[in-house]
């Protein structure tokens, strides 16, 4: 490997990365990671740190998950790609789908789309929820609403559904006919509403009232996150997604729930929608499903979904869609293997636990340091402090005083994710009370060095 120095150089001169501005690798080298094991990563410089962050919030497993890493292995001498494009399918996407159909059985879940990422199983979603109203001669139904501080992915129809002025504006104009209706984040909203139910009936309020607005007879789905991950952890009272749910068979709409990081054991429950009790027409999930170890994605769709297309005389039902790396069978069997291994740990109960261990340890932080505003989390493990540079007026942070945390919590042995004004933690499930405190008493050095 190259050394320290010729790496950055190099890095900044020909890589742009993804989220970040083009410019910025220069005045500030990324860190560069050489290697990982277990939950902990290591870099060029020889810091071992736990991965507060999985990954990308993909990584639950660890980075250690052998059957994955084998089972790739055996697909590649096998079967290293071939298309399921119409005309040919093969072992591993076979098995995958059965698997999938009875982990997802319980949601409602009965046949699976692969894609091979996030952003990929948001757009499928939205063009078959299209498409369904298309096949039942509901034509007119095109519309998508979705929450404000929403996160669905980067593609030209999830940037649309997306809540998030820091991902639309510098390529606007987006699709039309998508609107969005305030969160049910307790900290700042419109209403001036701390209680977390009576906000719930007013974002369920302001549901209604757009659909009203909109007419019912023109919106194809409605697609939330169970809990939202990348606007800041944001989890809803648990009367919001039932209430959701309820608006939106009350009006024809199909519910979409965009699971990318909340499917596979994440909230302490195996599914965000199971978490609160709710069954989603259609669900996009990616991340977890291979331990993020091969990009891959699934949309899972709902039985009666499946149906009205497999039912289809008119042709309408034909799926004009789909990815060379639809169903890749190395993306297959990392998958099998992960679902195996998933559900071998039962990893919601681990997530569960550990995550209220960090939970509670952010809420003694919060006591600690006014620089945090806002603590959210306790469903599993993703977590978030919101950081504010006057508590009371809750003035959001500047960019330097994040960078210091962050800097500081590093080379304390924790790596922690800023996201604008909130620190968001989402680390692999299977890590141990002692890689808690780690995490913990990183965060307690970043905001002593930051106050
Ligand atoms: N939906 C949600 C809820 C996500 O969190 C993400 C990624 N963080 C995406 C979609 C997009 O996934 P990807 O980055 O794999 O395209």
């Amino acid at each position: 490997m190259k050394d320290s120095n010729y790496l950055k150089e190099h890095n900044a001169r020909s890589l742009w990365h993804p989220m970040a501005h083009p410019a910025d690798s220069q005045a500030n080298p990324p860190t560069i990671v050489t290697g990982a094991q277990g939950v902990r990563i290591t870099d060029i410089d020889g810091h071992e740190v736990v991965d507060g962050v999985g990954g990308l919030w993909n990584v639950n497993l660890g980075f250690s998950c052998q059957p994955i890493k084998e089972a790739i292995a055996a697909q590649l001498d096998q079967l290293p790609y071939y298309s399921i494009f119409r005309g040919t399918t093969n072992d591993a996407v076979i098995q995958l789908a059965e698997e999938l159909r009875a982990f997802f059985e319980p949601d409602g879940l009965t046949r699976a789309f692969y894609t091979s990422g996030g952003s990929d199983s948001v757009e499928t979603a939205l063009r078959l929820a299209r498409q369904y109203h298309k096949i039942r001669g509901e034509a007119g139904r095109v519309k998508f609403l979705s929450l404000k501080k929403g996160y669905h992915g980067t593609h030209f129809g999830g940037a649309s559904v997306n809540g998030n002025a820091n991902f639309r504006t510098q390529y606007e104009p987006l699709l039309p006919g998508c609107h969005h209706i305030p969160a049910p984040y307790t900290y700042r909203n419109p209403f001036g509403e701390s209680d977390p139910e009576k906000l719930a009936q007013l974002c369920l309020s302001a549901l209604e009232d757009e659909i009203a607005f909109q007419g019912a007879g023109t919106i194809a789905a409605f697609i939330m996150e169970p809990i939202l991950g990348a606007g800041g952890v944001i989890p809803p009272h648990e009367s919001f997604m039932p209430g959701v749910r309820e608006i939106c068979s009350k009006h024809g709409i199909l519910l979409i729930a965009d699971e990318v990081i909340t499917a596979f054991g994440r909230t302490g429950s195996w599914t965000g929608s199971r978490h609160w009790g709710v069954q989603p027409d259609l669900m996009s999930t990616a991340k977890a499903i291979t331990n993020g170890y091969f990009p891959f994605g699934a949309v899972m769709i709902a039985e009666h979904v499946a149906e009205v297309f497999e039912k289809d005389e008119t042709g309408r039902a034909a799926i004009g869609h789909g990815y060379t790396y639809s169903g890749h069978p190395v993306g297959a069997a990392a998958a099998l293997a992960c679902l195996s291994e998933t559900l071998r740990l039962n990893v919601p109960e681990n997530a569960a636990a550990r995550g209220a261990q960090l939970y509670q340890g952010l809420l003694t932080l919060q006591e600690k340091f006014d620089l945090i505003g806002d603590v959210r989390g306790g469903h599993g493990l993703m977590c978030a402090i919101e950081l504010v540079s006057d508590r009371a007026a809750r003035t959001p942070i500047d960019k330097a005083t994040t960078n210091t945390v962050q800097e500081v919590a590093y080379r304390s042995g924790a790596m922690i994710r800023i996201s604008g004004p909130n620190i968001i933690l989402s680390p692999p499930l299977v890590l141990t009370a002692e890689d808690v405190d780690v995490i913990l008493a990183a965060l307690d050095a970043g905001l002593a060095a930051a106050r």
